[in-house]
């Protein structure tokens, strides 16, 4: 039984107005249908406050990205042990927009992903092709690639504790939602690539959506077999837009 995980990446927004605003309107939310978890991921500087505001929510407090070191000279990078202290419980990793603005590899994305096990924090490692990728029909290439480069260097145990992000680049952002069909078929290749490493990886892994997800697409995508729940960047900055992104999970 996988539980659905609905992600907010608030990326470089917010405030603590917003903080504040969706504090309430989760106070205010009547417990969901089914067991879903639901996390927002607001920027560094406000995971004190979002740990504070959401609680006795079904909230939980995740971050943008971590530092591939626990401590030291490495000026204006944060590490899982801080990020643990503050009360996150998820940590994404390889998101598109670090590999391309920040040059993070796959090698940057072990070693982040290392460091967030250690600390206990859960890993959501992003992965997605370009248009020209998908074009040139690389997809499988490509995304199972970016699974393997980060799911090579754990231990069995150490994989079991993960979740992936399907984002497709050239829907983030640009209102271009995969199909249902597109997002299931990249899903499906990506549990089969699972299935090399264990059974029960392949059965237990959640598999996230993201890409353009709002209210209006949630439902199709989120009733394909193997989407387990959406990384929502966008939409997740309007609290009626989120909570009903939850409600189509739960
Ligand atoms: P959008 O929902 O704005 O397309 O962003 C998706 C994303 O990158 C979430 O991490």
């Amino acid at each position: 039984m996988r539980i659905p995980l609905i992600a907010g990446n608030w990326k470089m927004n917010g405030s603590l107005a917003l903080l504040e605003d969706f504090g309430n309107a989760f106070a205010r939310t009547e417990s969901l249908s089914k067991a879903i978890e639901i996390v927002i991921i607001p920027p560094f500087p406000y995971l004190a406050n979002a740990d504070e505001a959401f609680e006795g929510t079904l909230v939980q407090i995740g971050a943008q990205t971590l530092y591939s070191e626990n401590s030291g000279a490495f000026t204006g990078e944060v590490s899982a042990s801080m990020l643990k202290e503050f009360g996150v419980h998820f940590v994404l990793v390889g998101h598109s927009e670090r590999r391309t603005l920040f040059s993070e590899d796959d090698a940057a994305v072990l070693a982040r992903t290392r460091q967030a096990l250690e600390a206990g924090i859960t890993p959501v490692l992003c992965v997605g092709e370009t248009l020209e990728e998908r074009d040139a029909g690389r997809i499988d290439d490509i995304v199972l690639g970016q699974v393997a480069a980060v799911l090579d260097g754990l231990t069995e145990a150490e994989r079991q504790k993960l979740v992936i992000a399907y984002e497709p680049v050239w829907a983030i952002g640009t209102g271009r939602t995969a199909t249902p069909e597109q997002a299931q078929q990249v899903h499906a290749a990506i549990r089969a690539r699972l299935r090399t490493y264990s059974e029960s990886l392949a059965d237990d892994m959640r598999l996230l959506y993201g890409g353009s997800m709002k209210p209006s697409n949630a439902d199709e995508l989120l009733a394909q077999p193997d989407i387990d729940g959406g990384l929502i960047g966008g939409a997740s900055l309007k609290p009626e837009d989120f909570i009903a992104i939850c409600h189509a999970a739960g």
